[in-house]
This record gives structure tokens, sequence and C-alpha cells, in this order.
């Protein structure tokens, strides 16, 4: 048997993650992510199971260290946690982390069970405290939910990571008293300039915050030391003296992070995208339902390497521009 050769893109980076959408359905409507009225995927072009857990073992067959699963919600797929099972029996036979993405809902109902499945750490995405401004950001109002699935993750022994968008004129003003909450729970926070994926209602425009500008209002509160930390993503992180807690700034508008870039993306119906602000993909469906599917997954994944492009170039550009991508951060789990 031959070794199984690494994902090295034209770049010479070296693909070593896989974020992996099991579905594009949700139960809330983020208003910066997809309209009220969201068409989905049609079920029947959907990975099933037994699909979506062949094409994650064919990734970490070709050097795939770790797999985040996300959505759409993930939570909201049926058999989503017999997946997280069958993946959580890979951690240490070449997997080293199994996590999640995921909008915090469904997180009582399962956070023991994905602990026990061997997820030690999930990220969960909450822009407000104020259950007023959640119900209108995120069009339904789940707030006490999410809060409660948090206490349930933290019970479970699960280390939480929050993201947060900055959205001006919606969250802004809170922020820091959002840092100060999650780190006083003991959870990291992260924070990400809202991009420009799929259309929605609103301007994104109107609601974009530059983070550079965020970080100059948070240091008239906080001390922040920029820190040696690295989670292989691209997150720039800083320590906050006053609170102990660990601070990370994604920049994707303001500053380029892709030199570094060990990812790719797949999403619920099997389609590859090499990049995030790109429209580069490989079809891995056809090759998981071919004959030879195992061959024909690997050849399909050094197809996505010679394809992978160098950098994104989606910028907010101006008032009332059309987003830079026609498809939603949904499809591809962000
Ligand atoms: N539903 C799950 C959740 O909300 O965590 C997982 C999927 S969601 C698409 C993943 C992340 O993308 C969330 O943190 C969400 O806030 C973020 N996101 C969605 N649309 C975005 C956009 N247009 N710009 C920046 N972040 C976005
Ligand atoms: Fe759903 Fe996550 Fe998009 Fe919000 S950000 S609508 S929770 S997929």
């Amino acid at each position: 048997m031959t070794t199984p050769q690494p994902l090295i893109d034209q770049f010479k980076r070296r693909i070593s993650y896989l974020r992996l959408s099991v579905t594009d359905r949700c139960d809330l409507r983020c208003s910066y992510c997809m309209p009220e009225r969201q068409t989905f995927l049609p079920r029947s072009e959907v990975l099933s199971l037994e699909e979506l857990h062949q094409l994650a073992l064919g990734f970490i067959a070709r050097g795939v260290t770790k797999i985040r699963l996300t959505g759409g919600e993930p939570l909201v797929r049926r058999d989503m946690i017999e997946l997280v099972r069958a993946l959580g029996r890979q951690v240490g036979e070449g997997l080293e982390e199994l996590t999640l993405t995921t909008n915090g809902t469904r997180l009582a109902l399962f956070a023991d069970d994905l602990a026990a499945a061997g997820v030690r750490r999930v990220n969960v995405s909450l822009d407000t405290l104020d259950r007023t401004r959640f119900a209108e950001l995120a069009r339904r109002d789940s707030l006490p939910q999410v809060l409660e699935g948090l206490a349930a993750a933290k019970a479970a022994g699960l280390k939480v990571k929050i993201n947060t968008v900055a959205l001006k004129g919606v969250n802004e003003a809170e922020l820091p008293d959002l840092i100060a909450w999650a780190h006083g729970q003991g959870f990291d926070l992260t924070m990400i300039e809202v991009m420009p994926l799929g259309e929605v209602e609103t301007d994104r425009f109107d609601h974009y915050l530059p983070l550079d500008a965020v970080r100059q209002q948070l240091e008239q509160r906080f001390t922040l030391a920029s820190s040696a930390h690295r989670s292989g993503g691209p997150a720039r992180y800083f320590d906050v003296a006053e609170t102990g807690g660990r601070l990370g700034l994604i920049t994707p508008l303001t500053n380029n992070f892709c030199e570094g870039c060990n990812r790719v993306r797949v999403t619920a119906t099997g389609q590859l995208y090499a990049c995030l602000g790109g429209t580069e993909q490989v079809d891995l469906r056809a090759a998981l339902r071919s004959d030879d599917h195992d061959a024909q997954l690997s050849a399909a994944l050094d197809r996505a390497m010679a394809i992978k492009p160098e950098r994104h170039h989606f910028a907010i550009r101006a008032p009332g521009a059309a987003p830079a991508l026609p498809r939603h951060m949904s499809l591809t789990g962000g």
C-alpha cells in the first residue's frame, strides 16, 4: 500500500483543516447571514450520513487533522450526533480535533452527547446579550435557549469560544460588556467583521464595522496585550488584563490573512470550495458516488489543490453594492 500524500496547494500551503457543512438549514435567520425567506438546498441533493462520514475519512486519509462541523445550523440535522460519534472514533487515529460551530439553540440537548463522542471544544455564535436585540438580529426570540446551551456546554466540560460579528449601530456599544461577560464565564471570544456573502434584506455596508476601530474603542476600557497564541486560523489574539481572558480578532476585510490558509470548505451537497472568498470549486459528491470512490475522491482533492487561489478578493465596496459573492455563509459554514 502506498503512503497517502498530504494535501499541498500550488502555493505550498498544507491543507490540514476541513470545515464540513452538514446542512444549510437553520432555525435562526441572522439578518447579516440570510434573508427571512431563504431558499434551501433540496434535501435529495444533500449527502447522507454515510457519505459525509466517508468524505471525512477521505480527508483524514490525506492528512487532514482537524474537522469542524458547521452549517447552517449543524444541530438541526437529525442524524448529526451519529456523524459526531462516528468521527469521534477517529480522534487519535489521524484526526487530532473534531469541533463544531453552532448558534447554541439546541446545545442544551446535545452538549453531553458531544462531549461523550470526543468533542472537546465548540464555537458558539452570539452577537448580543440583549433579548430584544437578539430577537431583532436573529429574527427569532431564542436568547434564553442559547444561554441554556452555553451553560450545558460548560457543565459538560466543553471549552467554549464565543464568535461575535461586530455590527455598527447594532451591537457596537455592547461589545465591551459582551467580552467581560464571556471572559467571566471562562469563554474566549473572537470578533469578526461582516462579510459580503449572499443577498440579504439589509445593506451590509451600513453595519460594517472595521475591527481596528473596535480595538481602539476597547482600549479605553481594557488593556490589550498582543498574545503569542495561535489557533491555526486567521485570528490575531490579545490577552485582556482586566478579565484574564483572551480576545481574538478576525479581520478579513481590513487585513488579508490568506498567506497561512490551511483549510477548505465542503457544503452539505459535497461541493468543495477552495476559498471562502472565491468561486473555485470541485464536486466531491460525484466522486463519492462513483464505483471507485476512494481513488476518485483522492483525485478530486488533488484537483482542489490545483485551483485553490492565493487569496480572497472580497471587499465591502460602497453603499448599495452587490455582495462580492452570491452564496451565503450558511452554505459553507463560515
Ligand atoms: N449556524 C452556526 C452559527 O451561527 O454558529 C454555524 C454556521 S454560521 C454561517 C458560522 C458563522 O458565520 C457564525 O459565527 C456567523 O455569525 C458567521 N456569519 C454568517 N454570515 C456572516 C457574514 N456575512 N459575515 C461574517 N460572518 C458571518
Ligand atoms: Fe443560522 Fe448561523 Fe446564519 Fe445565524 S449565522 S442564520 S445561526 S447559519
